[in-house]
């Protein structure tokens, strides 16, 4: 009897040892994937240890939706509403009540004339993506390591390893990712990685004529986006997460999450 228990738990611990094993391989080869991902759209570059961010001024915005359209164009993102990688809500503040946010077709139309505006205290535009977030819930909740973080800081979507599962989606705070109605794979803002290593600005950066959005690195004491931060006070989206988010607001104020 004592035999038979002895035979038993060395099979059961046979079997542990196998599942670590396969759980080990498995681990390995998702990190062994991620450094050659991080290689290969790294380009092997000198950009290692830097971290980006962008900055954005709600004074400065008026609106426009020139960045996401230019967004769109750029990173082929589908033209339907309700497909953004970046998008302009605007707030509406009535002298008394709750604040109206619309964000017709993401703003790239613009916005409609308000009608009848004598209740409205004031308005103001809030463009928002990705916030490439230092903590990103998106990342931790990929059940095959699809979502990653670069060794750059900039957080990234593989669609070859994409399985559509819609987890990243559902743990997004920030409703900044969706389901690409072709592919089938999660999409979200890059910062316009396919740029940004080149030296160039995100392409929404680049065609705002109002200088609303700066970007830059955060370890170049140069950098615009050391500047913006010097020059303004600045608060995250949804401080309380702990997301630690990478897009900095200036002139945000608290009813803006
Ligand atoms: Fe605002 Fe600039 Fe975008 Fe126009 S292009 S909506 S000003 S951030
Ligand atoms: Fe992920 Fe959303 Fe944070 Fe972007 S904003 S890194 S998609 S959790």
């Amino acid at each position: 009897m004592k035999k038979e228990n002895k035979k038993h738990l060395g099979r059961r611990q046979f079997l542990k040892k196998c599942a670590k094993a396969v759980c080990t391989g498995l681990l390995l080869s998702f990190v062994e994937f991620k450094n050659v991902w991080a290689k290969q759209v790294g380009n092997g570059d000198k950009s290692a240890e830097r971290k980006y961010a962008m900055g954005i001024d709600i004074h400065k915005c008026i609106g426009c939706g020139r960045c996401a359209d230019a967004c769109k164009k750029e990173n082929k993102v589908p033209r339907e509403p309700h497909y953004f990688r970046t998008w302009i809500e605007r707030y509406i503040v009535p002298i008394k009540g709750e604040p109206v946010v619309d964000s017709p077709n993401g703003g790239i139309d613009g916005f409609p004339e308000l009608k009848g505006d004598k209740g409205i205290l004031k308005m103001f535009f809030v463009p928002k993506l990705c916030n490439h977030c230092a903590h990103p819930p998106c990342v931790q909740v990929c059940p095959v390591g699809a979502t990653f973080t670069s060794r750059d800081g900039v957080v990234l979507v593989d669609p070859k390893y994409c399985v559509g599962c819609r987890y990243c989606i559902q743990a997004c705070p920030y409703g900044a990712r969706y389901m690409h109605p072709e592919k089938h794979v999660a999409d979200k803002c890059t910062f316009c990685y396919h740029r940004i290593t080149k030296g160039l600005l995100p392409a929404c950066v680049e065609v705002c004529p109002t200088k609303a959005r700066i970007f830059g690195e955060v370890d170049n004491p140069t950098s615009p986006i050391r500047r913006f931060a010097r020059l303004h006070t600045i608060t995250v989206l949804k401080p309380s997460l702990n997301t630690e988010p990478m897009v900095l607001y200036a002139g945000a104020e608290g009813m803006v999450r």
